[in-house]
């Protein structure tokens, strides 16, 4: 016979269904935890608290590896589901869309211990714009492309707009550091740059 529960309460801390959590992947630390959404709580036939969780991937846990433009606590929500037992898991996470993390990122930057909510620390904040399939190894929705790389944007690195075509162009496209960025009053890419360079 199983139960199944709304919560259930570790080290002081509740956690709920819905709430993500992180799950140690390996005991010497040599794997980063996991991250998975908690979407059931039953207490099984032996008696032990197993978690029905469906995880987040990292983007070095997708099949095509970290890219250019995969920020450094980006996650994508996915279709695979798992079991794990209460004694792996070691905190909550908070997973946000993208403009939530940008408000919350720049007030807590400077203090990444500290807590966001109850049972959440600052370093445990990640953002979700996309979700993987595991099976197909694919990515939806597509994200929007800018630069003459045709490449999405890295969340965490600044882009600049060319005041001639009014493309965003990547800091590193650009060959430009987000200082650098912040002190331009104006830009010109190097593709227009050369059109007029030809038409003149
Ligand atoms: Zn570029
Ligand atoms: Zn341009």
């Amino acid at each position: 016979m199983t139960a199944s529960y709304g919560s259930f309460e570790l080290q002081g801390v509740r956690f709920f269904v819905g709430d993500v959590l992180v799950a140690r992947a390996s005991d010497d630390g040599s794997t980063l935890p996991y991250l998975g959404k908690l979407v059931a709580i039953e207490l099984d036939e032996t008696g032990s608290v197993a978690l029905d969780m469906r995880w987040y991937y990292r983007p070095e846990e997708t099949q095509e590896g970290r890219q250019f433009h995969h920020g450094k606590k980006e996650v994508f929500s996915s279709n695979h589901y798992d079991r794990v037992y209460v004694e792996s898991i070691e905190c909550k996470a908070l997973v946000l869309g993208l403009d939530h993390y940008h408000e919350l990122h720049q007030r807590l930057a400077a203090h990444s211990r500290e807590l966001v909510q109850e049972g959440v620390s600052a370093d445990h904040v990640y953002f979700c714009r996309q979700h993987y399939r595991t099976d197909t190894n694919t990515f939806a929705p597509a994200l929007d492309v800018y630069c003459s790389c045709k490449r999405p944007c890295n969340p965490d690195k600044l882009m600049i707009a060319c005041d001639a075509c009014d493309d965003w162009i990547h800091g590193e496209c650009a060959g430009l550091d987000d200082k650098g960025i912040a002190a331009l009053d104006n830009y010109v890419c190097d593709a227009c740059k050369s059109k007029k360079a030809n038409a003149s």
